[in-house]
């Protein structure tokens, strides 16, 4: 089937592109899912949307979160607690997760990054309870299909439970076997390589204190037998590099590298730890990091050295993490809270606002192997999403576009999100479902959880 679509003469496009070109009044074509023509001309097309008081950006990528946790958000409990403790309370409540609960907190996570600009989003879920896990990411892949969102799934994983020295209860680790017999088939039935292609999967045992090194070695093997991506954890907190010296008497990322963890096909979430020697290893292997600023914020983990990355080269990409730690699932917010930590951090070293833009498009892409996704230009997937310049929290904002997300921030609902050509946010709502109805059974399916 051939569908078109053509956005008429956008008052700005902020392409992200190498040039870093913004082009004025211009108009963009869509084939196929596919950008043909970004130019003066116009063309008949099946649809076409009046941009020319929009602002079209490409669409953010996100690179670490965990859906089920929408539904452990703004928990009192946990409120005041770092990582470690935080985990083993949480914990408590994770064991009972099911396919209806990461159904539905994958619909209520994945609806707010689209209403806020996000057009692929990489989740990394690690907890498969032995009584209820084995289906958990095709109630993934469901709910990012029936809103359109181009998903990268994790196949996670966690073998060390409390008997074994580890911190999750022993009801959601697995044995080594089973683990990686799962994370096959999970990559037979959902992986696709293609360029263009809207699921794919990452092998993401969850972090060196919840997995044994052999399960990160096996990981790895069977990752790069299959060419998908690794992903896990690393150099969160001050907790996890004293749990690696003093049970292997190696610092985290040291550790990671005698597993075989390092290199292109591998990210790491958080990455805020790290000594001026494992940045220049990062640099030259071009092992890539996830940078979750509100979360690094809420659970007290510490700033990462985002500046040094970048002046690196470093693929680093952008990240909401899960709603556990944030307690949200928004792209925009976390740019402006990016450039205003960076900013207090760094003062003149911090990144500008275009580059975390550049961190949240071009980073993402790159952490996530993608060539096709993260600047707007000839031939790359039509993901993208336009905000109306007529807003009264915009006015007087137009001398830099490039910046405006970082510096001024851009809250509620962009006006349009489209994935792969498909418009999937039209005037701030999604079109892929009802919203009311999600969130009557998404707060149904909520209450049951909570009430374990
Ligand atoms: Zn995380």
């Amino acid at each position: 089937m051939n569908n078109s679509l053509m956005i008429k003469n956008a008052r700005f496009i902020v392409t992200c592109d190498d040039e870093d070109n913004l082009y004025e009044n211009t108009n963009i074509l869509i084939n196929d899912g596919v950008i043909t023509y970004i130019g003066k001309n116009q063309y008949e097309a099946d649809e076409t949307i009046d941009a020319s008081n929009m602002i079209v950006y490409p669409g953010l990528i996100n690179t670490h979160h965990h859906l089920y946790q929408t539904f452990s958000r703004n928990l009192p409990q946990v409120q005041g607690m770092e990582l470690f403790p935080w985990l083993k309370t949480l914990y408590e409540i994770w064991k009972n997760l099911n396919e209806e609960v990461v159904y539905y907190s994958s619909l209520t996570g994945l609806g707010e990054l689209l209403k806020t600009g996000c057009t692929t989003c990489f989740d990394h879920h690690y907890v498969f309870p032995n009584d209820n896990g084995t289906n958990l990411l095709d109630s993934q892949f469901e709910a990012a299909t029936l809103l359109g969102i181009r998903m990268h799934a994790a196949r996670g994983s966690m073998d060390l439970g409390i008997k074994d020295g580890g911190l999750p209860p022993n009801s959601v680790v697995q044995e080594v076997e089973a683990i990686l017999k799962d994370s096959e088939a999970a990559i037979k039935k959902h992986h696709n390589p293609a360029l263009y292609s809207m699921n794919q999967i990452v092998l993401a045992p969850c972090s060196p204190f919840s997995v044994s090194g052999t399960l990160m070695k096996e990981s790895a093997a069977l990752a790069r037998k299959h060419c998908v991506r690794l992903h896990t954890h690393l150099a969160e907190t001050k907790d996890e590099e004293t749990y690696t010296l003093s049970t292997l008497g190696l610092r985290p990322l040291e550790y990671m590298e005698t597993l075989g963890w390092i290199g292109p096909d591998v990210w790491f979430a958080h990455g805020i730890h790290f000594n001026d020697e494992e940045l220049g290893l990062l640099a030259k292997t071009k092992t890539g990091v996830a940078h979750c600023p509100i979360s690094n914020m809420k659970l007290s983990s510490g700033v990462a050295r985002i500046p040094e990355m970048l002046s690196l080269n470093i693929p680093v990409g952008l990240a909401v993490d899960g709603s556990a730690s944030n307690d949200g699932s928004n792209l925009l917010e976390e740019m402006r809270v990016c450039y205003l930590l960076h900013r207090l951090q760094s003062s003149q070293k911090a990144p500008s606002g275009y580059d975390i833009l550049k961190m949240a498009t071009n980073g993402g892409a790159r952490l996530l192997g993608r060539s096709d996704i993260g600047s707007l230009k000839l031939n790359m997937a039509a993901d993208l999403f336009m905000i109306d310049m007529n807003k009264i929290s915009l006015v007087g904002t137009q001398l830099d576009p490039k910046s405006l997300l970082s510096t001024v921030g851009y809250k509620g609902n962009v006006d349009y999100t489209i994935v792969n050509g498909r418009i999937v946010v039209k005037e701030g709502m999604l079109t892929g479902a009802d919203e009311y109805s999600v969130s009557e059974a998404a707060n149904k399916a909520f209450t049951k959880y909570l009430a374990y």
